[in-house]
């Protein structure tokens, strides 16, 4: 029988997971599809995720706290953050794993020796790459409109800070986990914060993928190498179809079909 997957977000027509995943299972012989849920209400994850019959789902924003929650079991690094994107249902239990912090790792090893990040945004993404980060040794800065989430990273040994009390400082790396410039035109933050940040780092990325966000196009008019979050989408998915499949498909092809999805 053919396994169903799904992605559940709000918004979620514009993800490319319904795309990377069929890639990889049509052109691999693998019995399943997958498929696009607009989940408004959070709380209904785990109802929903039975309903539809589902083998498995990624969780976009703003759900992957609330997905954590949901889980019966959570193994590996989404323990550390308290956020999962990625959950698989073993024998009727939901187990959630994150694949979001090395999907980022693997995206960022271009750059080089990063020592000192700054993170805008303190969410579900900004926890999973600021505890990853703090692994590795990396000094880290979060950034956020409002001061309630940030406890989370003053725990973990990052500095942190609202837009008003932001002071300047160099950064090997800055990376915009906000959903500003997802689905409107705006800056993770107020343009004199941003511009100042920007004539203080060597590298950018965004999290957001599929357009230049506006974040983006500044530090593409200031000549500072930037990337999408395409690469981070292409090492999560490829590490979320490692679990669908129960790692019965080889790395290397998967990685393969699912990088072939985005010349599509
Ligand atoms: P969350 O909803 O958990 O967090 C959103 C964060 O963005 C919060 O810190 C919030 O601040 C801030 N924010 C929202 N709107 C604005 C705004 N207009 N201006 C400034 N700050 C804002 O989201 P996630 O962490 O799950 O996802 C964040 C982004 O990362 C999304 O765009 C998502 O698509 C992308 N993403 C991409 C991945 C990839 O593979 N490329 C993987 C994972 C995520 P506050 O606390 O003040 O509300």
């Amino acid at each position: 029988m053919n396994k169903i997957f799904a992605i559940f977000g709000d918004p979620v027509s514009h993800s490319r997971s319904p795309l990377m995943h069929n890639c990889v299972f049509k052109n691999l012989n693998y019995p399943a599809s997958y498929i696009r849920v607009h989940l408004q209400d959070g709380s209904k994850l785990k109802e929903t995720f039975f309903s539809l019959g589902l083998s498995g789902a990624n969780i976009t924003v703003p759900h992957k706290e609330e997905a954590f929650k949901a889980c019966d079991e959570v193994r590996g690094f989404a323990n550390n953050v308290g956020v999962v994107n990625t959950i698989i249902n073993e024998d009727g239990k939901l187990i959630g794993y994150n694949t979001d912090a090395d999907g980022f790792m693997y995206a960022i090893k271009e750059f080089g020796d990063i020592k000192k990040i700054l993170i805008l945004g303190a969410g579900g993404t900004a926890k999973a790459l600021a505890t990853r980060f703090i692994q590795d040794n990396i000094d880290v800065t979060v950034l956020n409109r409002s001061e309630a989430r940030l406890s989370y990273f003053k725990e973990l040994g990052c500095k942190s800070s609202t837009w008003d009390g932001y002071k300047t400082s160099k950064y090997d790396l800055v990376v915009n986990t906000t959903s500003a410039g997802l689905k409107d035109e705006e800056l993770p933050a107020p343009k004199e914060i941003i511009e100042n940040i920007l004539n203080n780092t060597s590298f950018v990325a965004d999290a957001i993928y599929g357009k230049l966000t506006p974040f983006l196009e500044l530090a593409k008019e200031k000549n500072i190498t930037y990337k999408d979050g395409a690469d981070m989408l292409l090492g999560q998915g490829v590490l979320a179809n490692e679990l669908f499949v129960n790692h019965k498909l080889k790395t290397d092809d998967i990685k393969k079909f699912m990088a072939k999805s985005f010349e599509l």
